[in-house]
C-alpha cells in the first residue's frame, strides 16, 4: 500500500514535471511566434563598423548647408546638385538631394493662427510617437524625428518608436541605428526592424504593441511638427478619450521642401468618394469654418493622427488582414464614428507632410491593396451603401481575394456599432448619394445609343460633359443623377453652362444658376439660366455636349435608366 503510494506520488511528480516542461515550451514557442516578425532593434557594433559608420556620418554632416530651409522657406541648390535634384524628383517623387543638404533640425516658422497662442494647455498625458517607414530617405526620417524632439516638451513625450517595415535601403539598416545611438542618445527612441515587410497597417500595429504612452500619435516618416503641436491634441484627449484627432496637415513641397500653408485660418476636413478614396472637403457649418477649437471631420487622411492608447485597442485597432497600403483610414474613420467615438481636426495643431506625386515603392505582385482593403471595409461597415463602392469595383464584390471578414463583423456586433445610414445622416449629411432622393439616375442615353460620359475626367479637374457610345454594362463614367436640387451631377461634379453654350463638369456649388437643370417628362434637360436645352446634335463620339436653343429634335431627348416620375417636370 505504502509502496503503491510512493510510486503514485512519483508518477504524479513526473506528470507535473512533464506538464510544466510542456507549458514552458508552449510559452517559449508562442513568444517566439509573436516575435517572429521582429528583429531585435539592438545594433551590435564592433570597432570596424563603428569607424565606417562614423566616417559616413561625418562626411554626410559636413555637406549640410547651415540654415538652408530655415523658416520653411523654399530652397534651391545650384549647378550639378540642382540637376541631380530634378532627376531625384522624377525617381523618388522627392528632391532627395536637397533633403540631404538641409539641416535635420531646421527651424520652421510658427504656421498657426496667431490667436492659437492665447490658449494655455496643461495636459498630463504622455504620448508615444510612432513612425513607420519603408525605404524612406534617411534624412527625411531624421528630420521627422528631430522635429518631434524639438517641438514636444519632454514631459509629454514618453518615447518615439520607429518601425522599419523591412526596408532594403542600405542606410536604414545600421547607419540610422548608429545615428540614433550616437546623436540622439539622450532621447527615448526605439527602433523595430521587421524581418518581413508587413505593409503599413500591420507595421503601425507592431508600433502600437510596443508603445507605453497614454496616447499614440502616428506620423508618416516624412513629416515635420511645429510649435505646440502636441499640447492641444493631448488636452483634447484628456477631455474626451473617445476623440480621435488630426492636426491640420500642411504641405511640405516635394521639390523645394518649402513648408506651405493654406493661409492661417482656413482649412478643410476629410470626406470620401464612393470609389473608396479619401477626399478633402470644405467645412459645411458656417460657425465651424474659422473655429480654433476642434472641428468634426467625417474621415481622416490616415498618416497622422492621435488616439488614446486604450481606446485604440478598445475600438478595434486596425483590421490586421489589410495588406499593403490604403483603405485603413476610411475603415478607421467609419468605425470610430459608428462605434461611439468622434473624429476631429484640431486647428491649433499643425504638422507638415511631404505629399508625393506617386508612391516611390511598389507591392509584391502589384496587388491593388487599396481596392481589396476598401472592399473589406465596404462589406463590414457600409451596409447597403456598399453597392455604390462595388459599382466602381464590380470585380471585387464577391471575390475571395478580399479574405475572411468574420472577426471584423464580430467586432461590429460586439461594439454595438450604428448603421452606415446613421453615419451619413448625422456625420456627413452633405454627402451626395447618387441613387437616393434623386429625380433620375443611371446611364443617360439618346435615341442614337449615345450616352453622357465624363470622358475619364480626373477628380481634381474641370472638363467637358462628354458624349460617348453607351457601354453595354453600367460603367461609372456614364453614371449621372439629377438631384432634388436640379443638378445634373456625378458625385461632386455638376454640369454647368459656360459661355451660354459649353457644358462643363465642375465642382458643385449648390447655388443653382448655371448648374440648375429641369428634366421634363418628354426627355429634355432644360437649363433656365441660359434658356437652353442639353443637346447632342453634331457632337462626335468623345466630344462635349452643348446647351442649344430648345427645339423638337431627338438630339435633345435623354433617357435615364431610372426615373422618379413624380419628381419630374411636366
Ligand atoms: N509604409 C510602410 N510600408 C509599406 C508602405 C508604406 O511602412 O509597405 C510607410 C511609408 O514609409 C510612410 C507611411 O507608411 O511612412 C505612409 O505611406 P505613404 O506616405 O507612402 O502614403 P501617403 O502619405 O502617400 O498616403
Ligand atoms: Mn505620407
Amino acid at each position: 500500500m505504502l509502496m503503491k503510494c510512493v510510486r503514485l506520488k512519483r508518477i504524479h511528480a513526473r506528470l507535473i514535471l512533464a506538464l510544466l516542461v510542456t507549458l514552458l515550451l508552449i510559452i517559449i514557442v508562442s513568444k517566439l511566434k509573436t516575435n517572429e516578425n521582429l528583429e531585435s532593434g539592438q545594433l551590435v557594433l564592433d570597432n570596424n563598423s563603428t569607424q565606417i559608420f562614423e566616417k559616413k556620418l561625418t562626411d554626410y554632416e559636413r555637406r549640410i548647408i547651415p540654415n538652408l530651409g530655415d523658416n520653411g522657406d523654399p530652397s534651391f541648390l545650384e549647378g550639378n546638385d540642382a540637376k541631380e535634384g530634378e532627376k531625384a524628383l522624377k525617381t523618388f517623387a522627392l528632391n532627395t538631394v536637397l533633403s540631404d543638404r538641409m539641416p535635420l533640425n531646421r527651424k520652421l516658422r510658427d504656421p498657426r493662427n496667431k490667436k492659437c497662442k492665447r490658449f494655455k494647455y496643461n495636459p498630463k498625458l504622455k504620448t508615444s510617437v510612432i513612425v513607420i517607414f519603408y525605404n524612406e530617405l534617411m534624412s527625411v526620417i531624421l528630420r521627422t524625428i528631430w522635429s518631434v524632439i524639438l517641438q514636444t516638451p519632454s514631459h509629454l513625450l514618453k518615447e518615439i518608436i520607429l518601425v522599419d517595415d523591412a526596408s532594403t535601403e542600405e542606410n536604414l539598416n545600421g547607419l540610422l541605428d548608429y545615428y540614433i545611438e550616437t546623436r540622439l542618445r539622450n532621447y527615448n527612441i526605439k527602433i523595430i526592424h521587421l524581418k518581413h515587410r508587413l505593409g503599413l497597417i500591420r507595421a503601425r500595429l507592431q508600433g502600437a504593441r510596443a508603445a507605453q504612452g497614454d496616447v499614440l500619435i502616428f506620423l508618416d516618416a516624412h513629416c515635420e511638427a511645429t510649435e505646440d503641436w502636441v499640447e492641444p491634441l493631448l488636452s483634447r484627449i484628456e477631455e474626451d478619450r473617445t476623440a480621435v484627432l488630426v492636426p491640420i496637415i500642411d504641405v511640405i513641397e516635394a521639390n523645394n521642401l518649402a513648408y506651405s500653408t493654406n493661409g492661417d485660418s482656413s482649412f478643410q476636413v476629410g470626406g470620401f468618394s464612393w470609389s473608396g478614396h479619401f477626399t478633402w472637403i470644405d467645412i459645411q457649418n458656417e460657425e465651424d469654418k474659422h473655429k480654433l477649437t476642434p472641428v468634426k471631420s467625417p474621415t481622416m487622411a490616415g498618416g497622422l493622427f492621435a488616439i488614446d492608447r486604450n481606446f485604440f485597442w478598445d475600438i478595434g485597432s486596425y483590421d490586421e488582414q489589410m495588406d499593403g497600403w490604403g483603405g485603413e483610414n476610411l475603415e478607421m474613420s467609419f468605425r470610430i464614428w459608428q462605434c461611439g467615438g468622434r473624429l476631429e481636426t484640431v486647428p491649433c495643431s499643425r504638422v507638415g507632410h511631404i505629399f508625393r506625386d506617386f508612391h516611390p515603392y511598389s507591392f509584391p505582385d502589384n496587388k491593388d491593396t487599396h481596392g481589396i482593403n476598401t472592399a473589406r471595409l465596404a462589406h463590414v461597415w457600409m451596409d447597403d451603401y456598399k453597392r455604390l463602392f462595388f459599382m466602381h469595383q464590380p470585380g471585387l464584390e464577391n471575390n475571395p481575394i478580399v479574405g475572411d471578414l468574420t472577426h471584423r463583423k464580430q467586432l461590429r456586433q460586439k461594439l454595438r456599432c450604428k448603421s452606415f445610414k446613421w453615419y451619413l445622416d448625422n456625420v456627413y449629411p452633405e454627402k451626395f448619394v447618387p441613387d437616393e432622393n434623386v429625380v433620375a439616375h443611371g446611364q443617360v442615353r439618346t435615341e442614337f445609343e449615345m450616352c453622357l460620359d465624363d470622358l475619364q475626367l480626373a477628380d481634381d479637374k474641370v472638363g467637358p460633359l462628354g458624349l460617348y457610345q453607351c457601354h453595354p454594362h453600367m460603367a461609372m463614367s456614364q453614371y449621372f443623377s439629377i438631384s432634388e436640387k436640379g443638378e445634373l451631377r456625378k458625385e461632386n461634379f455638376c454640369s454647368e453652362v459656360f459661355n451660354e453654350h459649353d457644358v462643363q463638369l465642375t465642382e458643385c456649388h449648390g447655388h443653382k444658376r448655371e448648374q440648375y437643370w429641369v428634366y421634363h417628362k418628354n426627355g429634355t434637360i432644360f437649363n433656365p439660366s441660359v434658356n437652353r436645352c442639353l443637346s447632342s446634335e453634331g457632337v462626335e463620339n468623345g466630344g462635349g455636349v452643348k446647351a442649344d436653343i430648345c427645339k423638337d429634335t431627338l438630339y435633345q431627348r435623354w433617357k435615364f435608366d431610372k426615373v422618379n416620375e413624380t419628381a419630374m417636370a411636366v
